[in-house]
């Protein structure tokens, strides 16, 4: 405000004093007036200024407040003085005084709220319920699966999707059924969003890209008002694709938040939800959605007709990043010798995003020392750099501790692939994935089950203790920490056993509840109904259960012992086996349950 009052000031003193003025009153004025010096004035609204056939005391104008009366008026035409009327004030001096003075208040105001709120309250308040979407659309992707590499099975779930939008028509034609919305779910900078892009780029459509995060409005209904705008615009331009990154920070667990962000939050989510169920894909729009935290979206978000399919997009294994080096490294000059073989090796843990980065690093290294081209110390140089950096974030596990991962869960892998009625084994892993597990087992659920047998439960029990009993086989008896998940799954089944199905012989057949509620944590393993004597026969029959379970993976073990060592060799090599890669890995009997273990 300051400025604005010392601008108008400013503007004012300019203008008087131009043409040196002299300021005279009004009595003055009649005096010259009656002397007939006045040759003319211009009448303003309240000023008048004029000139004087002679002089004044510094020149031959002016000027004076006063306000022009028709009888003055009459009296100056009567004298011979050349009246000027300026209506309504002058234009120039107008637009000097009043416009650009509320020019300036317009901008000191702009800023301050833009400051105050990060600039969304302005648009906000003035635009309610007008969506100021930043929806971003691009028409002509370049990239496409060529540039994404080392992640070959979400690019197979996905060429589904490229198909049906480049004929979206005669896809629903044979009756197939198109996914509506799909989760790209995996660890940051893995390559979600080029894969989202690259979809849209396969297959030339546009791609419609807004960010969950940025849906996070202050005022209340316009998040909503942005998903309808969104899904209004695609609807238009199909066959495309939206893309939401970042879903979790739009689709949050429905909890109260700390300001009363709970009711926008709220309603964003409930319009997305929405729009997706009034969504039909058969018009050739698909949507797709990134998160790096599954575990904390709204399950409605992922029931059925919604995001109902997940695409993992995992970390490269040592084949992914060989990959991901090649799509990378054309932009750099390598020299000949440069084996990227041993560069991804070295790079266990690397998501795209750091194999991009250390190609980066590397060309800087190389121009620091003056190279024409890039070189393999270049490589060391750079990853040394970077996994400095990882290692604060995750963990890049040592030689020796991937050993031991490696033993842990080829273990999991042999004792499932050696029991009937347990799932095969489709992919064993050393690739430290999520919080907790180093590695993991994935066993593929060939059908849903309903019921299982008491056998069927005891096998899962053994190829859960699987990973630690070959640990135990390995290092002589010197077990590791890794197990505690697989721990505490058996003891679970276990639990269930014999407090559940009434699967224990000795215990009986009936239930024991957890007492619900207990208020004391020391309370809460207690059982309702079971005498303190039951209690511990429950305990024993638990252990017995795990026991067994572990007895029955060391003699599989000790019987495959070669296969363990062989597929632990080819695990450390290769960081990742399918069943395909390794045929130990193929089970014997019929595959039923679902189970995985890490
Ligand atoms: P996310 O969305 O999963 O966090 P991005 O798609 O934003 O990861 O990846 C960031 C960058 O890292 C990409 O632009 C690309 O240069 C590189 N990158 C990541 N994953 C891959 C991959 N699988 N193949 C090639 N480049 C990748
Ligand atoms: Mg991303
Ligand atoms: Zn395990």
């Amino acid at each position: 405000m300051v400025v604005v009052a010392l601008g108008s000031l400013v503007l004012e003193w300019a203008w008087i004093s131009y043409d040196r003025v002299d300021t005279i009153p009004f009595s003055q004025f009649e005096q010259l007036v009656a002397a007939g010096r006045v040759a003319e004035v211009t009448v303003e609204s309240d000023t008048i200024q004029g000139k004087v056939k002679d002089k004044l005391s510094s020149g031959n104008s002016f000027f004076m407040t006063a306000r022009v009366d028709p009888a003055l008026a009459e009296k100056l035409i009567a004298k011979g003085v050349v009246v000027r009327g300026v209506p309504s004030g002058g234009l120039s001096q107008t637009i000097l005084l009043w416009g650009l003075p509320a020019l300036m208040f317009y901008l000191v105001w702009n800023f301050m709220s833009r400051r105050l709120d990060g600039g969304q309250s302005l648009g906000g308040f003035m635009a309610i319920g007008k969506s100021r979407a930043k929806v971003y659309v691009e028409k002509d992707i370049k990239v496409t699966f060529v540039d994404v590499a080392g992640v070959d099975e979400a690019k197979f779930e996905l060429q589904e999707v490229v198909s049906f939008l480049k004929a979206p028509k005669s896809y629903g034609r044979l009756g197939a059924h198109v996914p509506k919305g799909i989760l790209l779910v995996g660890p940051p900078g893995t390559g979600k969003t080029l894969l989202a892009r690259a979809v849209a780029g396969e297959a030339g459509v546009a791609f419609f890209s807004i960010s969950g995060s940025e849906f996070v409005e202050m005022f209340v209904g316009v998040g909503a008002a942005r998903v309808r705008d969104l899904f209004e615009q695609a609807r238009k331009a199909a066959p495309c694709i939206i893309f939401i990154d970042e879903l979790d920070a739009l689709g949050r667990n429905r909890t109260p938040g700390a300001f009363g962000g709970y009711d926008e939050k709220e309603q964003t989510l409930n319009q997305l939800l929405a729009e997706l169920d009034g969504f039909d894909p058969r018009v050739g729009v698909i949507l797709l959605a990134a998160t790096n935290r599954p575990e904390i979206l709204d399950p409605a978000l992922l029931r059925a007709g919604r995001f109902d399919r997940q695409v993992l997009v995992d970390r490269p294994d040592k084949n992914g990043r060989v990959a991901i080096l090649k799509v990378h490294i054309r932009k750099i000059r390598v020299s000949k010798g440069v084996d990227l073989d041993r560069i991804a090796s070295l790079t266990t843990g690397f998501t795209g995003a750091d194999i991009a980065n250390l190609i980066n690093e590397a060309a800087i290294a190389a121009t620091r020392r003056n190279a024409d081209e890039v070189g393999f110390d270049d490589f060391t140089v750079a990853i040394e750099r970077i996994v400095a950096g990882i290692e604060k974030k995750s963990r890049v596990l040592s030689k020796e501790e991937r050993r031991r991962v490696a033993y842990h869960e080829m273990g999991h892998a042999l004792v499932a692939a050696s029991l009937p009625g347990v799932d095969p084994v489709q992919k064993v892993s050393i690739i430290p994935r999520g919080v907790g597990a180093l590695g993991y087992t994935m066993q593929r659920p060939t059908e849903d089950r309903f019921l299982l047998s008491a056998s069927e439960l005891r096998n899962r029990i053994a190829v859960l203790m699987g990973g630690r009993t070959s640990e135990r086989l390995i290092y002589d008896g010197d077990v590791s920490t890794g197990a505690a998940d697989d721990l505490q799954r058996a003891t679970e089944i276990a639990v269930e056993m014999v407090t559940k199905y009434g699967m224990d012989t000795k215990v009986g057949q009936r239930t024991y509840a957890p007492r619900p509620q207990a208020f004391l944590p020391a309370m809460q393993d207690t059982l309702v109904g079971a005498a303190e004597a039951t209690g511990r026969e429950i305990d024993l029959a638990v252990r017995e259960l795990i026991e067994a379970g572990d007895v029955c993976a060391r003699q599989i073990l000790e019987k495959r012992r070669a296969d363990l060592e062989a597929g632990v060799a080819l695990l450390i090599a290769q960081e990742s086996l399918t069943a395909e890669q390794f045929a130990p890995l193929r089970s014997p009997g019929a595959a039923v349950g679902n189970q995985a273990a890490a």
